[in-house]
């Protein structure tokens, strides 16, 4: 491999893998996990994590409580993470109301400024991808995965110096 300097290298400092950039890493997981739901129990942390290690492609005013969701799900597990996530839908579907409702994030630090940290120890173009698929050694291990990223891009924000 002869690849330039800043060849194939991704926003969030991670060398590009097999399939490309992050971004096409991600692009791939949102593609299968429409049609597999165990894996889609995970869609949530994804993007979340996703956005905060590419903020260019994100909405600035959403990033502060996808940064508080990604603590949540560090704190205490998916399924946790799920019924917020599920009670924000629902809370959206009714009336006009489109803003979170804060109170589940509360513990929570908010996003940091200064950021975004130009490293993160786990990165999307490093996940593993086989026989077509992101699950083929089974969805704890991706899960697992996921979680390592997510702990990763929790731990970078956390780091960032004003
Ligand atoms: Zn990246």
């Amino acid at each position: 491999m002869t690849d330039g300097p800043g060849m194939g290298q991704c926003e969030c400092g991670a060398v590009a893998g097999p399939l490309g950039v992050c971004a096409d890493y991600y692009h791939g997981i949102l593609a299968e996990e429409q049609a597999d739901p165990q894996m889609y129990r995970w869609h949530a942390p994804v993007v979340c994590a996703y956005l905060l290690q590419h903020p260019s492609g994100a909405h600035e005013k959403y990033l502060d409580v996808q940064f508080r969701m990604l603590q949540l799900y560090v704190d205490k597990g998916l399924d946790a993470l799920l019924r917020v996530a599920a009670h924000q839908v629902a809370r959206n579907k009714h009336g006009t109301r489109s803003s979170y409702d804060m109170r589940p994030f509360e513990g929570y630090g908010s996003l940091p400024p200064g950021g975004p940290p130009g490293h993160f120890r786990a990165a999307f173009c490093e996940l593993p991808f086989s026989d077509g698929s992101f699950v083929s050694d089974g969805h704890l291990a991706y899960g697992r995965r996921i979680e390592t990223i997510v702990e990763a891009t929790v731990e970078s924000w956390r780091s960032v110096q004003a």
